[in-house]
């Protein structure tokens, strides 16, 4: 490909509507434009990136068992009905009615489509497993589409779905997914972390995000340092750190002035914060009250309170009143002495203090020498903390790091929901009806993209890595009109070509410094420079953009050399 030929008009300031950096580098290197509010045009650039993507996912895909089928994108209402799914949906499914006035949506996902697609023709348990995929795009009328590709209405995504004749079946399905999931992100070269993931809704099974690592991400993750665990903050798991043993004091009142909060109080009574407990109060959509206590060191996890009671509260922090009604105190809380029938939450880990300060439920007042054990009364005791970094991992125990992430793909078991609701059977060994169980592996096509260009980028433009750049080399004659120099660059670029490396030549004539800026800003891996000195010495430069490493070389070694340095981009 010419540049003189290439569609990317590149943008010198960056767009003011542009949040975060891949939005704005994908805006700036003329990859992508919007049509509207999550709605974009990828252009060649972009095109040409994440049609590498969707091979690298094709092929694993085809590798592991997937067979690529393209469902329609347009879902009539009926096969939603049956799984309750058209009513729970909500807003965020884009619904479109015929001229017969039936209704249809835009498949935001497609457990209905390609589960009532089998249910007629899957019969024996011979025809199982069997595993089905598509790539297309998908559509969501999302509350906030932001962050350009990162979170669209209309994105680009591979949806596989297995079946299998019993729970095992699933299991070992699922296996191969993220094995292949895990052979997809290495091969694109992104440095990711599957995590454990809480499947909410979908209940019982297992689920794992695939995230990128970046710093724009909207998922906080812990990993561990030693050992392959890694989960979001909401669903790590913690243990309980046992205090020293004590001598149990007794309890006693001090005065803490105007110490409302826990930092205040410790400093008050010369208390590291970890010998105190805090109280964070909360209500559900009933207004009932929920007291949390954790240690003055630690925070309250509110999806682990959540799930103790019911997944379907959303809480929110209480009022001074709703407090004061169940006897406590704001800023001066405790489980001593509150109102009988109080929801009182205590983290494991409070349990296991000794001589403890907690609030006295009196104003300006704390407990000290509070022993959990012997002082509080019926209180629920469960993990409720959210990880923070150092904390021991759950696997292993060697300390956590945080760090933030982009999901950029999911895998479910299933189980039976879809089989069951949509009533997609087959016989087993013994001619026994049973439904069949089911998993779901989704991956954001364009999504990864933009969360490759988070994680690979400076101030001068994007790094791609070799595997998905739209480009992997870009040949550039310093001065586009000495016949000369474009001459060696075309040759070059042929021998490139020749090689099977996907090249640009940059035949522009623009001036040097414009063309090295637009490959810096679009980010080819390798950067072919041909100047006077090509002419003059047989000299050609061979720049890394991701560290700036030059080497020099001949113009008949040139391309031998952009292979063998490309190996390692
Ligand atoms: P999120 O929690 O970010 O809204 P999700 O969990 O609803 O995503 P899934 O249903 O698991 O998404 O979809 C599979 C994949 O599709 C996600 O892992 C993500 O990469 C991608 N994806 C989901 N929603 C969007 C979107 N609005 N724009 C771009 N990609 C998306
Ligand atoms: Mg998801």
């Amino acid at each position: 490909m010419r540049a003189t030929r290439l569609y990317a008009p590149t943008l010198r300031e960056t767009p003011a509507e542009a949040e975060v950096k891949s939005h704005q580098l994908m805006l700036r290197a003329g990859m992508i434009r919007k049509a509207a509010g999550g709605l974009y045009t990828y252009m060649p650039l972009a095109w040409r990136s994440l049609k590498k993507i969707m091979q690298i996912i094709r092929e694993e895909m085809d590798a592991a068992g997937g067979q690529e089928i393209a469902m329609p994108i347009v879902q009539p209402s009926e096969i939603w009905k049956e799984t309750g799914r058209w009513s729970v949906y909500g807003d965020e499914m884009f619904r479109v009615a015929d001229r017969h006035g039936r209704e249809f949506c835009l498949g935001p996902t497609h457990e209905e489509m390609v589960t009532t697609l089998i249910r007629d023709e899957v019969r024996s348990y011979k025809q199982l497993p069997l595993m089905l995929y598509q790539i297309q795009n998908k559509y969501r009328d999302e509350i906030r589409p932001r962050f350009g590709l990162m979170r669209g209405r209309e994105f680009i995504m591979k949806d596989l779905y297995s079946f299998d004749k019993d729970e095992e079946g699933m299991n070992e399905s699922y296996k191969i997914m993220y094995d292949a999931y895990t052979r997809i992100f290495s091969r694109m070269g992104l440095e990711f972390r599957p995590v454990e993931a809480d499947n909410g809704a979908i209940g019982g099974g297992h689920s794992h995000e695939f995230t990128v690592l970046a710093e724009a991400g909207e998922s906080n993750i812990a990993y561990c340092t030693k050992c392959d665990y890694a989960a979001s903050d909401e669903k790590a798991e913690l243990t309980v750190i046992k205090a020293p043993e004590e001598e149990q004091r007794a309890l006693e009142k001090v005065s803490t002035p105007e110490a409302h909060t826990i930092e205040l109080v410790a400093k008050c009574l010369n208390l590291p914060l970890d010998r105190t407990i805090k109280a964070v109060a909360f209500q559900d959509d009933k207004e009932e009250l929920i007291l949390a206590f954790v240690r003055g060191d630690h925070d309250v996890n509110d999806v682990k309170v959540v799930n103790l009671f019911d997944e379907s509260i959303e809480l929110h922090m209480a009022t001074d009143e709703a407090i004061e009604e169940a006897g406590g105190v704001p800023g001066f809380m405790s489980p001593i002495g509150l109102k009988e029938g109080t929801r009182v939450v205590v983290d494991a880990t409070v349990m296991e203090m000794y001589n403890a300060c907690a609030g006295a439920n009196e104003k300006d007042m704390h407990y000290i020498n509070v022993n959990p054990k012997r002082d509080f009364k019926d209180v629920i005791v469960a993990d409720i903390r959210m990880i923070k970094e150092g904390d021991a991992c759950p696997h292993c125990g060697a300390p956590v790091k945080m760090t933030r992430g982009i999901e950029a793909g999911q895998v479910f078991t299933l189980g039976t929901k879809y089989s069951q609701s949509l009533h997609a059977t087959f016989l087993d060994e013994n001619g026994k009806e049973k439904p069949l169980v089911m998993g779901c592996y989704g991956i954001g096509v364009s999504r990864t993209m933009a969360a490759a260009i988070e994680q690979n980028n400076d101030e001068n433009g994007i790094i791609w890595p070799r595997a998905i750049a739209p480009f992997e080399v870009v040949v550039v004659p310093i001065n586009g009109k000495n016949e000369e120099q474009l001459k060696i660059a075309e040759e070059i670029y042929n021998d490139l070509k020749a090689k099977g490396v996907d090249a640009l030549l940059d035949d522009r004539k623009d001036r040097a410094g414009v063309k090295f800026k637009d490959a810096d800003l679009i980010g080819y891996p390798l950067r072919i420079t041909v100047g006077p000195k090509s002419v003059d010495e047989d000299s050609v430069e061979l720049k890394v953009r991701r560290n700036g490493e030059m080497v020099n070389t001949t113009r008949a070694e040139a391309a031998a050399k952009a292979v063998e340095m490309l190996k390692a981009l």
